[in-house]
């Protein structure tokens, strides 16, 4: 794989190129899913190929080829520099990298216990029982999914970088739908997207029970039936990390990426109502929030030494005691932004994809109130657990979050349950509601994927946060 990488980035500097890097990346990846105690999936596939990405007269150039001979290397660096030769004739600046030392170095993250060498009758197994303990409930649908992946890559670029990482990461989740003819109902464990997966072995799957969970996850979801709708009030809100991650991610995380900032990207996911000018002005929330970005953070399904341009990794501030502070970053964008180097943030979704900026562990630092505290100082409130809905404008500013289940609190104490709370806010007014967060004993890494870019790709993603409360947030709930 090293020698590929080198190869084919001295073909294209040999072709006029003033900057180029690729990525060998091999990837191996199983997907298993049992609906209603029948096998659903049982996918098991690799891949393998590299990515090659050109500067010539200052602009980009990409192309990528799962042939790894010595014709289809040289074919792909020629079409990644004819692609920027014809993106130079429309370019409007030429486009400048911020300064990065060369790196020789290898990072592998390590895991427990590989999750391939686990027997597929063993998984297939545990996901049947899964989904048995959930039907007896009387769900309509009772499915349990694992996920597997492992990508061995090698990054080489023409400043002398060559840099071989692997990740491997494993996720599992539950679903449960109860339906009674008027009213659909939907309980997840222990994340709605993606599985929850984690940079760890198949230790994270023992570690989260899934059969254990399975009789309360189904349960949930027929005990919402018979539930009343979220009351409309204004109240105190305390958010799960479930649900806060999704919201981290949407109105921060997004919000942050330096090239929507600049407009060099507004796909997928819009632009950004953040300008450069804000960084040390912008009150993005209240002196308790404090968001950052950290790669180099453990056991997340996107944690790395170095990214997918070779820079290596470390934290950024984003949001200290409520004010802005800090984008992430590309090279590109860094030095456009006037910074001495890269945050580190790039990612691609495999070797046929540019790198983009990406959301390295964005995240909620703790507080230092417990959970058990959190609820018991809440006179009136409601307790929100796992995402079911979202929306938010093109700049990330106006949004409506609905969750799975909602629990009443008076008096400190957790009582009724209540179906299809739905809140709304507008993103700094939001974060400046937040009065509180619990400590670092509940504080964990949610795993997401995220879609940008066009051709669109599936960004690995992941946040750390512990619960939270929103003071005076309008809620409500769909009434049917
Ligand atoms: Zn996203």
């Amino acid at each position: 794989m090293r020698d590929v990488a080198q190869r084919v980035v001295s073909m294209a500097d040999g072709m006029g190129a003033s900057y180029v890097d690729s990525r060998v990346v091999q990837r191996e990846r199983e997907f298993i899913s049992v609906k209603n105690e029948e096998v659903e999936v049982a996918n098991s596939q690799d891949d393998m190929g590299v990515g090659v990405r050109v500067l010539v007269d200052g602009a980009w150039g990409f192309a990528s080829t799962n042939r790894l001979d010595g014709r289809s290397l040289e074919k792909c660096a020629r079409r990644a520099v004819e692609v920027a030769r014809g993106g130079a004739t429309v370019r409007k600046y030429p486009v400048q990298l911020a300064p990065e030392p060369e790196y020789q170095d290898e990072w592998i993250r390590s895991v427990e216990i590989d999750p391939f060498a686990v027997d597929m009758a063993k998984k297939l197994e545990l996901l049947t029982e899964c989904s048995k303990e959930m039907l007896r409930e009387g769900v309509g649908v009772a499915r349990a999914s694992l996920v597997f992946e492992r990508d061995t890559q090698v990054f080489a670029n023409s400043s002398g970088s060559l840099i071989r990482q692997v990740f491997t990461e494993s996720g599992g989740s539950l679903y449960a739908l109860a339906v009674n003819g008027e009213q659909t109902q939907v309980r997840t464990y222990p994340c709605t997207i993606w599985h929850d997966i984690q940079g760890e072995g198949w230790e994270t799957i023992e570690a989260r029970d899934l059969l254990g969970n399975a009789p309360r996850v189904a349960s949930e979801a027929v005990q919402l039936l018979s539930a009343r709708p979220c009351p409309e009030m204004t109240t105190d809100v305390i958010i799960a990390p479930n649900e806060l991650a999704l919201q981290i991610h949407e109105s921060v995380g997004h919000a942050v990426e330096a090239d929507r900032i600049l407009g060099h990207e507004a796909d997928f996911a819009g632009t950004s109502f953040i300008d450069p000018d804000m960084l040390g002005e912008l009150r993005y929330g209240s002196e308790v929030v404090n968001l950052f970005a950290d790669p180099t953070l453990p056991g997340s399904r996107i944690s790395y030494k170095y990214d997918d341009e070779g820079v290596k990794a470390g934290r950024v501030d984003l949001v200290r005691d409520g004010v802005l502070v800090g984008l992430t970053t590309s090279r590109e964008s860094a030095h456009e932004l006037g910074l001495d180097r890269s945050g580190g943030c790039m990612r691609a979704n495999n070797f046929d994809h540019i790198p983009l900026v990406r959301m390295p562990n964005v995240s909620l630092e703790p507080g230092d109130v417990s959970y058990e505290d959190l609820i018991a100082s809440t006179k009136k409130g409601i307790l929100l657990d796992q995402n079911r809905s979202w929306s938010i404008d093109d700049r990330r500013l106006n949004f409506q979050f609905g969750s799975e289940a909602g629990w009443l609190i008076e008096d400190g104490q957790i009582t009724e349950m209540v179906r299809d709370p739905i809140y709304a806010d507008i993103t700094p007014q939001f974060w400046s509601k937040c009065d509180a967060i619990a400590d670092e004993d509940d504080w964990r890494i949610v795993g997401y994927a995220c879609g940008k870019g066009a051709p669109s790709q599936d960004g690995r993603v992941a946040h750390g946060c512990s619960h939270a409360r929103f003071t005076g947030l309008k809620v409500g709930g769909k009434k049917s």
